[in-house]
């Protein structure tokens, strides 16, 4: 390749020695800076000349490569003024102006010209905010970086961040792209010379991995990434948590681009299920997987437009009072083949694939509607407890919609609750919390799941608007056999009513285990002994027959 320093090349493509001679003359002032060689025909100039940067063709219309077929800038040679500007060249000279004066200025056009040219080209594939290429920029790397080494040596990364929405929804455009900044700095910290970074979409960003001398280096750098991405940005003094999703493939030869995109994404996808930053790298397995998942999907997409989703209700025991306070709602797929589906079948996917949100607004919408109907049919008020996933949180409508949805089944908020687990809530995560105060001020109720599963830090759980403390199941299971859960059960409801909270055990199932609960003074309990999950109109029965008929006046708390 040339350098700019170098004389431009002028390749003259013409019949008539005249213009050659005429040429030669007003080429002789810019010996310096320009050459004249002649060339016998366009193909001579295409196989020498073509990637050539400092090369001009000036040619005669009999001559003139056609348009379109030529990467160089091309000047056309007239004999006569022409009536319209000739197509396809970048300037034309004419026979009887020609002079040095003429031929500089035609040069130095042509060469503005091009640099014209290639800062459009760069801008079309440049993201304006960060400089980074974007998407149409990145495709044109990547075929380029996968031409050049026979496609190997080289991982891409799909990167994706989790709570972006969040961020521009609470701080705005111009924070979410402070964000952004903050983002790719610690990026191009983290890549070298060799690689390369991209962004693809608002939150969404490429990397190019160099592995050509170090083929572990694109899951080292990976490791890197997560870590320096789960560190707080701040923003006008604020900090900010952000979860990010990083997919990485790792190119084989003559695979090509589309499939090397592909699973790039796909591992993202998979990064996706599991919450804060982590990295996942694409192995047939998981494509497999990825394609069964897929179909489930569909399936699932599918189930939610015909209505195959049941609701059933689990009811919760106050032990003082000794009667129900309180119902969960346990969602289930009533599948046309397999039958009733549980929710560890596809409740995972659902979060992985964004279902979720949908999912978990028919939740909500149907125990409202079934909250009405029990009170329509003239039974106390109960607590309706829903299990919020923390993907949920990460639709910006949440709020909105729920206070709605609210509102429009005519239910007093105060009766609602929301089942979120810990890991959901220890995100530390602003909006989330954010999310929490707002709907604490409807009335709304918070409850820590699954307690004791996760790794809470007591200090935080006392900041956050939580009412009760759900205790796993897992512990309460071991109760009878082993001291050791005995006394961790004792311990975590102390802790609890330490922190004026509610606790709930979970997954009662012997009348041993509801003794101890009431020795070490739980408040309810929920489990099998008490009543299975049930669906609504056995759930009907069930309550009339536990309350005989009978309805004493209860008041929210
Ligand atoms: P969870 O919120 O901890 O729900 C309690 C689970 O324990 C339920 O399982 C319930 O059937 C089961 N269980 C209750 N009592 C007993 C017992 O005495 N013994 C035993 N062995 N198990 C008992 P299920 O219905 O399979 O739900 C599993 C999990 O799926 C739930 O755990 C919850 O995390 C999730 N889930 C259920 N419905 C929804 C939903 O609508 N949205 C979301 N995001 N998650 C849901
Ligand atoms: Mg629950
Ligand atoms: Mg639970």
């Amino acid at each position: 390749m040339s350098t700019p320093t170098e004389p431009l090349r002028l390749l003259l493509l013409a019949e008539e020695p005249l213009w050659a001679a005429l040429l030669r003359d007003c080429a002789r002032p810019l010996a310096d800076s320009a050459v004249l060689l002649t060339a016998p025909s366009w193909e001579a100039v295409d196989s020498l000349f073509a990637h050539d940067r400092q090369a001009v063709v000036l040619a005669t219309p009999e001559l003139q490569p056609a348009v379109g077929r030529c990467a160089l800038p091309v000047i056309l040679l007239l004999d006569a003024e022409p009536d319209n500007a000739p197509e396809g060249v970048s300037d034309w000279l004419v026979r009887d102006q020609l002079s040095s004066d003429t031929l500089r200025r035609s040069l130095r056009h042509v060469r503005e010209r091009g640099a014209l040219v290639a800062s459009l080209q760069r801008l079309a594939e440049q993201d304006p905010l960060t400089g980074i290429a974007n998407r149409q920029g990145f495709q044109a790397l990547l075929a380029a970086r996968l031409t050049q080494h026979g496609g190997r040596g080289l991982a891409l990364g799909h990167l994706d961040l989790d709570t972006f929405r969040h961020v521009n929804d609470a701080l705005g455009h111009q924070g979410g792209d402070r964000v952004i900044l903050q983002v790719v700095h610690r990026l191009k910290q983290l890549l070298g010379a060799d690689d390369q970074l991209a962004r693809l979409g608002s939150d969404e960003f490429a990397l190019l991995i160099d592995t050509r001398h170090d083929t572990g280096r694109a899951e080292r750098i990976a490791e890197a990434i997560v870590e320096a991405l789960a560190e707080p940005y701040w923003v006008d003094g604020e900090s900010l948590l952000l979860g990010c999703s990083l997919g990485l493939a790792h190119a084989r030869a003559q695979a090509g681009a589309d499939p090397l995109m592909w699973h790039a994404h796909i591992a993202m996808r998979q990064a996706k299920g599991v919450q804060g930053c982590t990295y996942h790298v694409f192995n047939e397995r998981i494509n497999r997987h990825a394609r069964s998942l897929a179909d489930l999907e569909s399936e699932l997409r599918r189930a939610l437009r015909r209505d195959e989703l049941e609701l059933h209700y689990q009811p919760r025991l106050d032990l003082g009072a000794g009667r129900i306070v309180g119902l969960e709602a346990l969602v289930r797929w009533r599948h046309p083949q397999r039958g009733l589906l549980a929710p560890s079948e596809f409740v995972p996917l659902a979060e992985q694939s964004g279902l979720i949100v949908p999912l978990g607004y028919w939740v909500i919408c149907r125990a409202l509607r079934d909250m009405q109907t029990l009170q329509l049919r003239g039974l106390d008020p109960l607590h309706m407890a829903v299990n919020l996933s923390f993907r949920q949180f990460q639709d910006s409508q949440l709020l909105a919609t729920l206070s709605r949805l609210i509102v429009e089944h005519g239910v007093d908020a105060r009766w609602l609750e929301f089942e979120l687990t810990e890991t959901a809530v220890m995100r530390r995560n602003e909006v989330v919390r954010q999310t929490m105060d707002a709907l604490g001020r409807l009335g709304v109720r918070f409850s820590l799941d699954d307690f004791g599963t996760g790794f809470s830090s007591f200090v935080h759980l006392n900041s956050l608007p939580i009412a009760l403390l759900k205790i796993d199941r897992s512990f309460v299971a071991g109760m009878e056999q082993r001291e050791e859960n005995r006394k961790l059960v004792h311990a975590m409801i102390n802790l609890a009513h330490n922190l004026n909270l509610e606790v709930v055990a979970e997954g009662v199932e012997s009348e041993e285990q509801m003794a101890l609960l009431r020795e070490f003074g739980c408040d309810q309990v929920q489990g099998f002994l008490v009543s299975r999950p049930l669906p609504v109109d056995e759930l009907m029965e069930y309550l009339l027959e536990a309350c005989g008929g009978e309805r004493a006046g209860q008041a929210p708390p």
